[in-house]
C-alpha cells in the first residue's frame, strides 16, 4: 500500500494540494485534522471544556467513529451524526489544538489513522504524518508559505463558507494555532525526516500538484524495478 504523508501548518495550501494530488494518483484522500476537529465538535456537545484533559480521556473511552469512503474521500460519523460543516466552525477552530495536544487523545487518533490503509493507496495531510503515523513512508512532503499568505488563504475560505472575515483576527488565530501545534508536548509540527520541503507562498495550485504527483509517480515507478 502507498501512503503519500502530507504536513504542513494551518493554511499552507495542505488540503487543496491533497485532495488534488489524490485525485490526480487516483489514491484515496483522508484529512487527519477532521478527525481531531470532530472530536472537538462532539466534545464540546457534550460539554466538555478541553482544557479539562482528564475528563476529556475519560469521555474519549465511549466514542464511537465510524469511517467511510465516497468518491474516494474518507469520511465518518460520531455517534452516528456527520459533522458536516460544523467542523469549520468558530468554537471548534478555537478549541481544536488544546484537543490535539492531548495524548491519549492523540494515541486515538493515530490508531484511526494507521488504519486508514484498509481502504487502499492514500494521501494524507497532517501535523505529524511523516513524523508519526507513517514515519516509514517514501512519500513524504512538507508544505509551507509566509504566515500572511495562509491568513489571506484562511481569510477568502472562510468569505466564501461564512460570508464574512476579519483577515487580521484570522493571522492571530492562525499564529496561536502554529504556537501551540509547534511547542505540544506530544508530535508538535515539524519538518518530517526525509520530507521533501514546498514553499508555496507564490506558487499556483496547480503547480504543488504536479510536483507531488510527478515525484510520488517517479518513485513509484523507482521502487517497482
Ligand atoms: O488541518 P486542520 O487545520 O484541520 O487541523 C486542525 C488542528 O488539528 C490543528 O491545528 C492541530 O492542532 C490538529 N492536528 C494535529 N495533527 C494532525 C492534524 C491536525 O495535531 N495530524
Amino acid at each position: 500500500m502507498v501512503v503519500v504523508a502530507i504536513d504542513g501548518p494551518s493554511a499552507s495550501g495542505k488540503s487543496t494540494v491533497s485532495k488534488e494530488v489524490a485525485l490526480s494518483l487516483q489514491f484515496t484522500y483522508v484529512d487527519s485534522g477532521s478527525l481531531y476537529r470532530g472530536l472537538t465538535w462532539k466534545a464540546i456537545r457534550s460539554g466538555l471544556d478541553m482544557k479539562n484533559s482528564e475528563a476529556v480521556v475519560e469521555w474519549l473511552a465511549g466514542v464511537q467513529i465510524d469511517f467511510f469512503v465516497e468518491t474516494r474521500v474518507v469520511r465518518f460519523t460520531m455517534e452516528g451524526e456527520d459533522p458536516g460543516l460544523q467542523l469549520r466552525s468558530e468554537p471548534v477552530r478555537e478549541s481544536v489544538s488544546d484537543m490535539a495536544a492531548i495524548p491519549e487523545v492523540r494515541t486515538f487518533v493515530v490508531r484511526h489513522l494507521r488504519d486508514m490503509v484498509r481502504f487502499g493507496n492514500i494521501v494524507m495531510e497532517g501535523r505529524d504524518i511523516g513524523s508519526v503515523v507513517f514515519p516509514m513512508t517514501p512519500f513524504k512532503f512538507y508544505l509551507d508559505a509566509d504566515p500572511e499568505e495562509r491568513a489571506r488563504r484562511r481569510f477568502e475560505e472562510q468569505v466564501k463558507l461564512e460570508g464574512k472575515g476579519d483577515v487580521n483576527a484570522v493571522l492571530d488565530s492562525l499564529k496561536r494555532r502554529d504556537q501551540k501545534d509547534t511547542t505540544r508536548k506530544t508530535a508538535p509540527l515539524q519538518i518530517p525526516l526525509g520530507a521533501r520541503v514546498i514553499n508555496t507562498t507564490s506558487m499556483s495550485i496547480q503547480q504543488v500538484v504536479e510536483l507531488i504527483a510527478a515525484d510520488v509517480a517517479k518513485n513509484m515507478s523507482a521502487n517497482r524495478s
